[in-house]
């Protein structure tokens, strides 16, 4: 088994193909030297082995390699004339880490490894400047006791002791700057941080080179399993057996001088995605000087030095003497990098981000990677490379990261704004987008503050139909209960509304109207912002902007549906949003819920008085009042569906979300009906029950209340014929919610069938349409076989699926799944992420059995995973017929399709 491949000198034993072995750093760096590109010389310990090293521990993996390291640092001496723990001419190395996929930041890399007294003293004379050798004597001692020897400061708030050690001695002498610091200085330093090691670990710092270099191999080795990188890795799921690999490479200097330099580079703007080379470097520097941002950094073309001087309202002739580019600079060393930028960009066809060093006026290349990016340089990188010819449609949709698409749908920060904020409380990321308003906790108050034109944020502590109005007016919405699949997540996300919910730390409190979060306490009125897309909540206004869709987004669309096999159907309540939907390509409606219809304008008055009438005859009688209104609604999705499959839920949610709980309200409720207020409040209290979620809801509702059952039924065909008659194709589905025996979807279907039969009589005419179930209890899944025997089509609720599998509350989960999360109890958010391997079970029964007993069967999914990319790819593998997620989940639910079917 090979453990270490070398390169050098335009030969390697890797190459850009060895990812997975050599990490994405090492593979690359292979690739370069085929390239014929300058690299210094170097070799790769292959991720393999940070797995032995985790499973076998260091004495016997440092034996395991030994030879093979001792043989490559040979080959690197055989290039670079130098030798390895020699003073006479040493050899100098860097130490890096390399995970297969990139890590920024979260590892640890070590330079200058191979100093010691004696090597110091050579270096400061082979290079004719000792402040050079002594400055990178210190880096080393400083690294090398942060990242082998632990003396790295654990969080932000500790001071690293040798920074501490170096305020004091630019105190002393004062001056700011490393720069200022000459060569006596730097000798001091050195030997103040070398007892400074010694205080903090006994032992002396080891001056050997070779016990140098194990102890870095090592710590690169032991920074995989570091917290930082655990967290990462659990946050991009990244699996552990990955490993890192550990790069060693001979030392280039861009602090040697002025003659000298460091810096990075992007092929093309990695914000804007234009095709223009940029990057920023320093003079006489090493790269974490860069990083750092203690001095500022100059751009590498004259062009973005201009730019970048015009933003900062620096004039012309300042940039040019302060702040020169490096074509000004180094022009020989630019356009080098320049041509091998464009080199680099055609072989891996896609944006490069690349380090360089140059030492003494040459130009070494440390990395190149594909170069993270935004959403909108995503589609236009992507797009631009098509029309170069560099790559092909395929290729395009594969490149796309569909939920980065988002980022183009919604309202974003200004960044340099955002800098600035301060986050007072941390949430779910329930509904993206950005937003900025004025406080206010109810939702009566957000209507009448936003006909005032006030811009608000509505913060409660969860949400329930009752505040559907409140929401609509509002920018952004806040709860401090509830998760991914709670009330306020979801209908913020068919609303394309930016909501945070279940931050869990803040306090609300609706009797002082304030909310308590980052120990701040916030009256109504006083300004927040919200990052639905991360969940933090910000304090204050932050400014933010439009997004604008280009044509290149419209063409990703066209290409998505050129290679789908899955339709993307859209959750939407109102015409309104089911334009939205049509308008980002939605093809259909796959869940349209009654009950919001319900809050809108008066109707919720007829809704209340059916509820609380006491027998039939009085339901009867406030169904006729809904009727109308429930058709005028059909008759506008319909509309703008127009020709498309339209899947109308019949009432799901329990009855106590409808009535009124304040006071005020039920007196207003029991004076209308006729009531005393004491009628009304037992009626309500009548209604409570301990487990909502699992109690009289979905078609239990229809089956005790068959008369809603005929109403909602009624007003769906009635509205079809009407808008037949008006010469648009109608095609309704009337889908029965929460269904988990067989004799309740025939007992619906009964009634549903009677209702059509008798509203077809009156009319003398007819129209067809299905009728179906959602599969949201295991019950259905397991008895699908039997289900489908009356379904037309079955519709996956995953969001009760979820619920009732992992039996989880859907409004409760958010408390403990944090804690679950950040502990490694699970990965993701099941309510956010189908979970393939349990709940996706029952999907792939569910499926299978219902096609088993009718193969015609239509299938699709409507809880909130199918706007999740990984769950669209597992259902249209699963060869569901669509998927349907909100509006604006749309775009990313139909590339994820896309991608599944190139995929196969
Ligand atoms: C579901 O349960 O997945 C679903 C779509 O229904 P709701 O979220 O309305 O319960
Ligand atoms: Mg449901």
């Amino acid at each position: 088994m090979k453990r270490v491949y070398t390169f050098g000198d335009g030969k390697a034993e890797g190459n850009a193909e060895m990812r997975n072995l050599l990490g994405g750093k090492g593979a690359n760096l292979a690739e370069m030297n085929l390239l014929g590109m300058p690299v210094p010389p170097g070799f790769t310990i292959t991720t393999e082995v940070c797995t032995e090293y985790t499973q076998k521990g260091r004495d016997a993996v440092v034996k395991l390699i030994q030879k093979e390291v001792e043989d490559a640092i040979a080959h690197v001496e055989s290039l670079t004339g130098k030798k390895f723990d020699n003073p006479e001419n040493p050899l100098l190395v860097s130490v890096r880490s390399g995970a297969r996929a990139s890590m920024p930041g979260m590892m640890d890399t070590v330079l200058n490894l191979g100093m010691n007294d004696a090597t110091v003293a050579s270096l400061a004379e082979k290079s004719g400047n000792p402040r050079f050798a002594w400055d990178s004597y210190r880096r080393f001692v400083q690294m090398y006791g942060d990242v082998v020897l632990g003396m790295k400061p654990k969080s932000k708030a500790d001071i690293d002791p040798f920074e501490a050690i170096m305020e004091k001695v630019k105190e002393e002498k004062g001056v700011r700057l490393d720069t200022e610091l000459g060569v006596e200085d730097l000798q001091k330093l050195v030997k103040l941080f070398k007892s400074a090691v010694k205080d903090f670990t006994g032992k002396d710092f080891p001056d050997s080179a070779w016990e140098q270099l194990w102890g870095g191999i090592c710590a690169v080795f032991d920074s995989w399993m570091n917290e930082r990188a655990i967290l990462y890795r659990r946050m991009n799921q990244i699996p552990e057996e990955w490993g890192t690999a550990v790069n060693v490479q001979a030392m280039v200097y861009g602090n040697m001088g002025e003659n000298s330099a460091t810096g990075v580079a992007f092929s093309r703007d990695a914000a804007t995605g234009e095709n223009m080379f940029n990057g920023e470097y320093l003079i006489n520097a090493q790269g974490e000087d860069v990083v750092a941002g203690i001095r500022t950094p100059q751009q590498i073309t004259v062009e973005g030095s201009r730019r970048w001087a015009a933003l900062q309202g620096i004039g012309e002739e300042e940039r040019a003497s302060k702040y020169p580019s490096l074509q000004e600079t180094m022009p020989v060393c630019a356009e080098e990098l320049i041509s091998i930028a464009n080199k680099l960009e055609d072989y891996y066809r896609d944006m490069q981000d690349m380090e360089f060093t140059i030492q003494d006026g040459k130009l070494w290349m440390l990395q190149t990677r594909n170069g993270k990016r935004t959403g909108a340089a995503m589609v236009k990188i992507a797009m631009d490379l098509l029309r170069e010819n560099k790559i092909d449609e395929k290729t395009v949709l594969m490149r796309m990261e569909p939920q980065k698409l988002d980022e183009l749908l919604h309202p974003v920060f200004d960044k340099s704004a955002l800098k600035r904020a301060n986050v007072m409380a941390k949430g779910l990321p329930a509904s993206p987008g950005a937003a900025s308003g004025q406080i206010v906790f109810f939702a009566d108050e957000a209507e009448t503050w936003a006909e005032k034109k006030k811009k608000v944020v509505l913060v409660r502590i969860e949400t329930s139909p009752e505040d559907l109005r409140g929401m609509a007016v509002a920018q952004g919405i806040l709860t401090m209960r509830g998760g991914m699949t709670s009330h306020a997540a979801v209908v913020a996300r068919g609303m394309g509304k930016c909501c945070v919910s279940g931050a869990g730390e803040i306090k609300v409190d609706y009797a002082a109207k304030t909310v308590e979060m980052g120990g701040k306490v916030y009256k109504e009125g006083d300004w927040i912002s919200l990052n639905g897309s991360t969940g933090e909540v910000y304090d204050g206004q932050v400014p933010t902007a439009e997004p604008e869709l280009g044509g290149d987004f419209g063409a990703i669309m066209n290409l998505a549906a050129k290679y789908t096999k899955t339709l993307v159907r859209t959750n939407a309540d109102t015409p309104r949003d089911a334009k939205q939907a049509r308008h980002f390509g939605a093809q259909g409606i796959g869940l349209c819920r009654t009950e919001h219809m319900f809050f809108e304008g008066d109707r919720i008055k007829a809704v209340r008085e059916m509820i609380l009438s006491g027998d039939v005859e009085g339901r009867r009688k406030a169904l006729a009042k809904l009727l109308p209104m429930q058709r005028s609604d059909f008759e506008g999705i319909f509309e703008a569906m127009d020709g498309y499959g339209v899947t109308i839920r019949l009432l799901d949610p329990p009855l106590h979300e409808f009535v009124p709980h304040q006071t005020a309200t039920q007196k207003e409720l029991a004076s209308e009906m006729g009531l005393t207020l004491e009628e009304v409040k037992a009626k309500v209290d009548s209604l409570e029950e301990f487990n909502p979620m699992l109690g009289h809801r979905g078609c239990r509702l229809g089956i005790t209340y068959p008369e809603i059952t005929e109403m909602q039924a009624r007003a769906i065909i009635e509205a079809a014929l009407n808008v037949k008659n008006r010469g648009i194709s109608v095609h309704p589905e009337i889908m029965i919610p929460l269904v988990g025996t067989l004799k309740e979807i025939q007992n619906q279907a009964d009634v549903i069938n009677t209702t059509a039969a008798k509203v077809f009589e009156e009319r003398g005419e007819s129209v067809p349409y299905k009728v179906g179930t959602m599969i949201e209890v295991p019950r259905a899944a397991l008895t699908a076989d039997q289900i489908a025997t009356v379904a037309d089509f079955f519709s996956f609720g995953t969001n009760d699926l979820t619920q009732m599998t992992f039996g989880y509350s859907r409004d409760d989960a958010p408390k403990f799944l944090k804690f679950y999360k950040e502990h490694g109890i699970i990965k993701t958010d099941p309510f956010e992420v189908l979970d393939q391997e349990g709940v996706g079970q029952l999907v792939r029964m569910g499926v299978e059995k219902g096609r088993a007993t009718k193969p015609e069967l239509k299938v699709g999914i409507c809880g909130e995973h199918g706007g999740e990319p990984s769950s669209v790819k597992f259902c249209a593998k699963l060869g569901m017929n669509y998927v349907s997620c909100s509006p604006y989940r749309v775009p990313i639910a139909r590339v994820a399709a896309a991608q599944a079917a190139l995929e196969e």
